[in-house]
């Protein structure tokens, strides 16, 4: 399996309930839509970024995850389009005892059940009307 990251770093949450904490962000390459409001438009292409195998990508959060770091976030792009690859990388997150954070539309079901039990906190970019530039934000913590 492989998986293909656009950038990962370090940061302070800027945004919901875990606000002001140690965030190791993991932004996925790829995203099906286009929202003019979008602040990534660099990570919308599906062949944007770097490939890696899941070991690769380990390796890689292994060298970037600092001390005292509170969370991982799988953003993007939709980090949804590569459900498997997030999925095993938010197991792999979760075996080290750290919070996985998902930013996601939620916008296929399935792939959202899938990645489901390998996430402690959902933070959902609902899309009502895109084309009306309708967004809310809700906060899950389970
Ligand atoms: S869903 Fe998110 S990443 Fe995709 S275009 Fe919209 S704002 Fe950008």
């Amino acid at each position: 399996m492989k998986t293909r990251l656009f950038e990962i770093f370090t940061s302070i949450e800027g945004e919901g309930i875990l606000y002001g904490t140690k965030t190791l962000f993991i932004r996925f390459a790829g995203c099906p839509f286009s929202c003019f409001y979008c602040d990534t438009p660099d990570a919308l292409p599906s062949d944007s970024g770097k490939e890696y195998s899941i070991s690769e990508a380990c390796n890689l959060i292994d060298k970037n995850l600092q001390n005292n770091t509170y969370k991982v976030n799988f953003t993007g792009g939709e980090p949804l389009v590569q459900h498997e690859s997030v999925n095993e990388l938010a197991k792999y997150i979760k075996s080290k005892g750290i919070l996985t954070y998902l930013e996601s539309s939620c916008f296929d079901s399935q792939k959202f059940s899938y990645v489901l039990p390998s996430f402690r906190c959902i933070y959902k970019n609902e899309k009502n009307n895109i084309q009306q530039n309708s967004c809310k934000f809700q906060n899950r913590i389970g």
